[in-house]
């Protein structure tokens, strides 16, 4: 057995404003007559417009500066805020950043893509194809990087890998730590999931860090069978990989998979009503594609009667944003 490494020494580069807040929705809590609501700050990261892909990037590109890496690959879907947020990092650090984006490349350049653009990226279209994107996608990328005489590093998928998730056991450890000198309880953590790495992180955390709570995963894409086939395995190759002493089994994934609407980014009358009372109670903006599906399985939840009303559930705030000018008619024409 390899003894556990302390998470202190995983090699990590700061990027994020941390801890990010964590707030009270007394507004929103009244309008749904349910359970206390509180949300972690994610969205307010502080790399370009913020979100959750910050935190695993710091372990990333800490292990990219530490191969001596001048180029940093990675690769999305055209409106991907794993993409953007890669492109700050790799700004910040002096690097460059080739952004491979799922085809077909879009009339007119708003949302993530405008900010990749400004951040000095390099953007390359690729075939639109099947999700997710696997890492042979990038092969002949890194190929032509290598003969022309530089050194391409690259983040894979979501910036979902035992890696990554790094950034997210380390969150649940911020988050506990934010409960105990506030004096807060909180019953649940709700959250959009997507690739899983999130709610991963979370779910390990809580059994490295001993939370008590329940963490439920709104997905956005998959069925809930395959995201946590998804999440147990990479569960399972991060212990191994770290030397974590405690198990992950399907049990320890709670997910939603009723909000799927029509598919992965398209955008329905749940999300934007979702979108619009945020906005409305509390002045925070959530997103179309994550955040807006979330926040709407929350509602349906809540108004289900779900949770007890002396519950506290923690909405995990993702970020995304910068999504929601590339669905502006939509929005606006939403009822
Ligand atoms: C990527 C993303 C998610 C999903 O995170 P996973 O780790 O892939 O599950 C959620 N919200 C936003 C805004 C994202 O960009």
């Amino acid at each position: 057995m390899t003894k556990a490494i302390p998470l202190s020494q995983i090699r990590r580069v700061p990027l994020a404003h941390l801890p990010t807040p964590l707030e009270d929705m007394p507004r929103l809590t009244l309008e749904l007559a349910g359970p206390r609501i509180l949300m972690k700050r994610d969205d307010q990261t502080g790399l370009a417009f913020g979100g959750n892909k910050t935190r695993k990037l710091e372990y990333f590109l800490a292990e990219a500066l530490a191969q001596g890496t001048d180029t940093i690959v990675t690769l999305g879907a055209a409106q991907s805020n794993h993409v953007c947020q890669t492109a700050a990092a790799a700004a910040k650090l002096g690097l460059k950043a080739v952004l491979l984006l799922r085809g077909p490349k879009p009339d007119g350049v708003t949302g993530n893509i405008l900010l990749d653009q400004l951040l000095g990226a390099e953007l390359r279209w690729l075939p639109s194809g099947n999700y997710p994107l696997t890492d042979e996608v990038a092969e002949d990328t890194l190929t032509e990087i290598r003969r022309s005489g530089r050194k391409p590093y690259l983040v894979p998928f979501g910036g979902t890998n035992q890696l990554g998730i790094i950034g997210y056991i380390a969150a649940m450890e911020e988050f506990l730590g934010q409960l105990r000198d506030e004096n807060l309880k909180a019953q649940r953590i709700v959250l959009a999931a997507s690739s899983g790495g999130t709610q991963t992180g979370l779910v390990l955390g809580k059994k490295l860090f001993g939370y008590d709570g329940e963490i439920i995963g709104i997905s956005v894409a998959l069925p809930k069978e395959q995201l946590i086939a998804y999440m147990l395995a990479l569960a399972q190759r991060t212990i191994a990989r770290w030397g974590f002493e405690i198990t992950a089994t399907s049990e320890d994934f709670v997910v939603y998979d009723d909000y799927l609407g029509r598919g992965y980014g398209v955008m329905g009358t749940p999300e934007a009503e979702a979108i619009r009372l945020v906005a409305e109670t509390e002045g925070i903006l959530l997103d179309p594609v994550y955040t807006g599906r979330a926040m709407a399985g929350l509602i349906d939840l809540i108004r289900r009667g779900t949770f007890h009303r002396d519950e506290t559930i923690v909405f995990w705030h993702t970020g995304g944003t910068p999504a929601l000018f590339a669905y502006g008619q939509e929005l606006a024409n939403a009822p």
